[in-house]
């Protein structure tokens, strides 16, 4: 078996906040595998986009390793970084703040060819007017600024530019929730286009289970820093074992596949807690219908549901692991 394209090793991540440090990624575990989408789900203030903006070291990791291409890049200084930058790119959430708003789309694109040194100018610019074709746009959207484009249209230009040195890894943050509901569909079929024709891995970030459920291979849920469950999306889909991700589950309002059964729903009490202050044991404890007293004492490792699958299908939650 090949090793993973992105191994991540006890990442951990702490922000300062007014209230104190916050361990907004704590002790994160996750691969992704050439080619593949890994869908990572949780609510708003999960620590989801931190996770994936330290993955393409945006952020510097306080713990822990991220080794991309067999390389631990976890500690690259920014000289370093360059040539990893080019395989590992990323689309934000809101595609106005990443454009530079005085630069014509045509700039944007070339941008990424001139700092990395890719081809004469000629070479650039057909290779500038190719990526504006791929990702459904009219040759005339390039001397435009971005102010200048729809939503949409502007987070086409997003991934253009994402994708325009063809690296190995694409982390989307939550790309499309800043989109008309029209729109969505029609970037996600853009990227799953994409995708098959290019090859790269995606880490696809989204609060909506929906959404990540018609791109990802695997999904990984995470809660309050937390990976609570991961495993291929066929298997979530028929069984998922965390309650979290039941409850999840069960706030999908549009109609789910046929394939899916159905399931009484889970709802969960209250509201995430803050990070400030985690609670004890199980991070899910206060909101789990589920909840025993080991769980509030007792924080479950993130553990395969069997020995036979112990890599395809992990599960934090002490129902589904010996006492
Ligand atoms: Fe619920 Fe306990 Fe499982 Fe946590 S470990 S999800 S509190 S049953």
């Amino acid at each position: 078996m090949h090793p993973p394209l992105l191994d991540v090793k006890n990442l951990v991540k702490y922000h300062a906040t007014q209230g104190g440090m916050v361990r907004a990624v704590d002790g994160v575990d996750l691969q992704v595998r050439a080619g593949e989408t890994l869908g990572l789900v949780g609510e708003s203030g999960c620590g989801k986009s931190t996770l994936g903006r330290t993955i393409v070291r945006l952020h510097d990791p306080d713990e822990g390793s991220i080794t991309f291409k067999g390389e631990d890049i976890s500690q690259l200084s920014r000289r370093e970084l360059r040539p990893v930058r080019r395989q590992m790119q990323m689309v934000f959430q809101d595609p106005y703040a990443s454009l530079n708003p005085r630069r014509t789309i045509r700039q944007i694109l070339t941008e990424p060819f001139t700092v990395h040194d890719v081809g004469t100018r000629r070479e650039q610019a057909e290779r500038v007017e190719a990526l504006v074709a791929r990702v459904g746009l009219h040759p005339d959207h390039a001397d435009r600024h971005p102010h200048e484009l729809s939503g949409g249209q502007r987070q086409r230009i997003s991934i253009a530019r994402a994708i325009a040195l063809e690296p190995s890894l694409v982390v989307c943050d939550e790309p499309v929730s800043a989109l008309d509901v029209s729109i969505q569909a029609q970037i996600i079929n853009l990227l799953r286009r994409l995708q098959s024709e290019s090859g790269s891995a995606y880490l696809f970030i989204s609060h909506d289970l929906s959404v990540i459920g018609y791109l990802a291979d695997r999904i990984a849920v995470m809660y309050l820093g937390e990976i609570v469950e991961i495993a291929p999306k066929r298997l979530l889909w028929q069984q998922p074992l965390h309650p979290y991700t039941q409850a999840l589950f069960s706030s999908i309002a549009e109609p789910l596949p046929p394939s899916v059964p159905r399931r009484a729903r889970v709802s969960m009490k209250g509201d995430l807690p803050s990070p400030l202050n985690p609670p004890s044991g199980c991070r899910f404890h206060t909101r789990c219908p589920h909840v025993m007293p080991r769980c509030r004492d007792s924080a479950p490792p993130l553990l395969g549901v069997s020995q036979a699958d112990s890599d395809v299908h992990r599960v934090a939650c002490w129902l589904h692991q010996a006492a």
